[in-house]
């Protein structure tokens, strides 16, 4: 068997995390004709195939997602645009984002302890500390603004930076704002709007096309439809 009838015959690899992009992949794949009846919360599997013979799934970490559809180790996956403002920063082009799922909503935002005057200490042009997980999307948002900033790269729980003292403030994704209030603090700056996309890998979207192309319809036919 050659290499290109291999490749024809593989199924297609669609790279996801667990959680709530899993989640609320779920219909999309049902819209599309596809169940999956492993869910990787309880199963360990990585690896889960449909009940389409010709699309498995990959479960990976949310911030991974890009790297494995930029490699062509999978075909296509969903990520959120905070993931992917990250990526594009260390590896500029190569993903093709055809449609907006318009799933895992919520908002790129700055926050602060309750009563720190984040506005006086702006407009005093003292330099914040800022702690985040999207160093990328903060620089821009700072730099964008003129405000000098010292950023500390955090991998989670960046609520905890303003409260023991690491940060002034932080840059991290709202919903609810639950958990802002929980740690009371507050949000003083919306950044962006944040929703997941479909990424598909250039090289695939050409050789896989005859398969590739139906599901890309169906998300974004069940997309509009919602
Ligand atoms: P990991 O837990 O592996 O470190 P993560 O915390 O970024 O990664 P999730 O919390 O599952 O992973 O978030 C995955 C994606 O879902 C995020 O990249 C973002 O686009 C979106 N998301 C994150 N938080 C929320 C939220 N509170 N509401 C809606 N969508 C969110
Ligand atoms: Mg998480």
């Amino acid at each position: 068997m050659s290499p290109a009838t291999a490749n024809v015959q593989a199924p297609l690899t669609l790279a996801l995390s667990k959680g709530r992009i899993f989640e609320e992949t779920l219909p999309l794949l049902e819209a599309a004709g596809i169940q999956v009846s492993e869910n990787p919360e309880s199963s360990r599997k990585l690896i889960l195939p449909t009940s389409d013979p010709g699309l498995r799934l990959i479960i990976v970490r949310a911030s991974d997602v890009p790297t494995y559809v930029q490699y062509g180790a999978a075909d296509f996956g969903i990520a959120g645009k905070d993931v992917l403002f990250e990526h594009a920063a260390q590896h500029p082009g190569g993903l093709y984002q055809p449609i907006d799922l318009n799933i895992a909503k919520c908002r790129l935002c700055v926050a602060v302890r309750e009563g720190f005057d984040y506005e006086a200490a702006v407009g005093q042009g003292s330099r914040l500390r800022v702690a985040t997980k999207y160093v990328q999307a903060a620089r821009e948002h700072f730099a964008r603004k003129g405000v000098y900033v010292d950023l500390i790269k955090l991998y989670g729980s960046m609520e905890l930076a303003p409260l023991v003292g690491l940060a002034d403030a932080i840059v991290d994704l709202v919903s609810t704002g639950g958990t802002l209030r929980a740690n009371h603090l507050m949000e003083v700056e919306e950044i962006a709007h944040i929703s997941s996309r479909l990424i598909v890998n250039q090289a695939s979207l050409k050789t896989r096309a005859q398969a590739l192309q139906p599901l890309i319809d169906a998300f974004a036919k069940a997309t509009a439809d919602k």
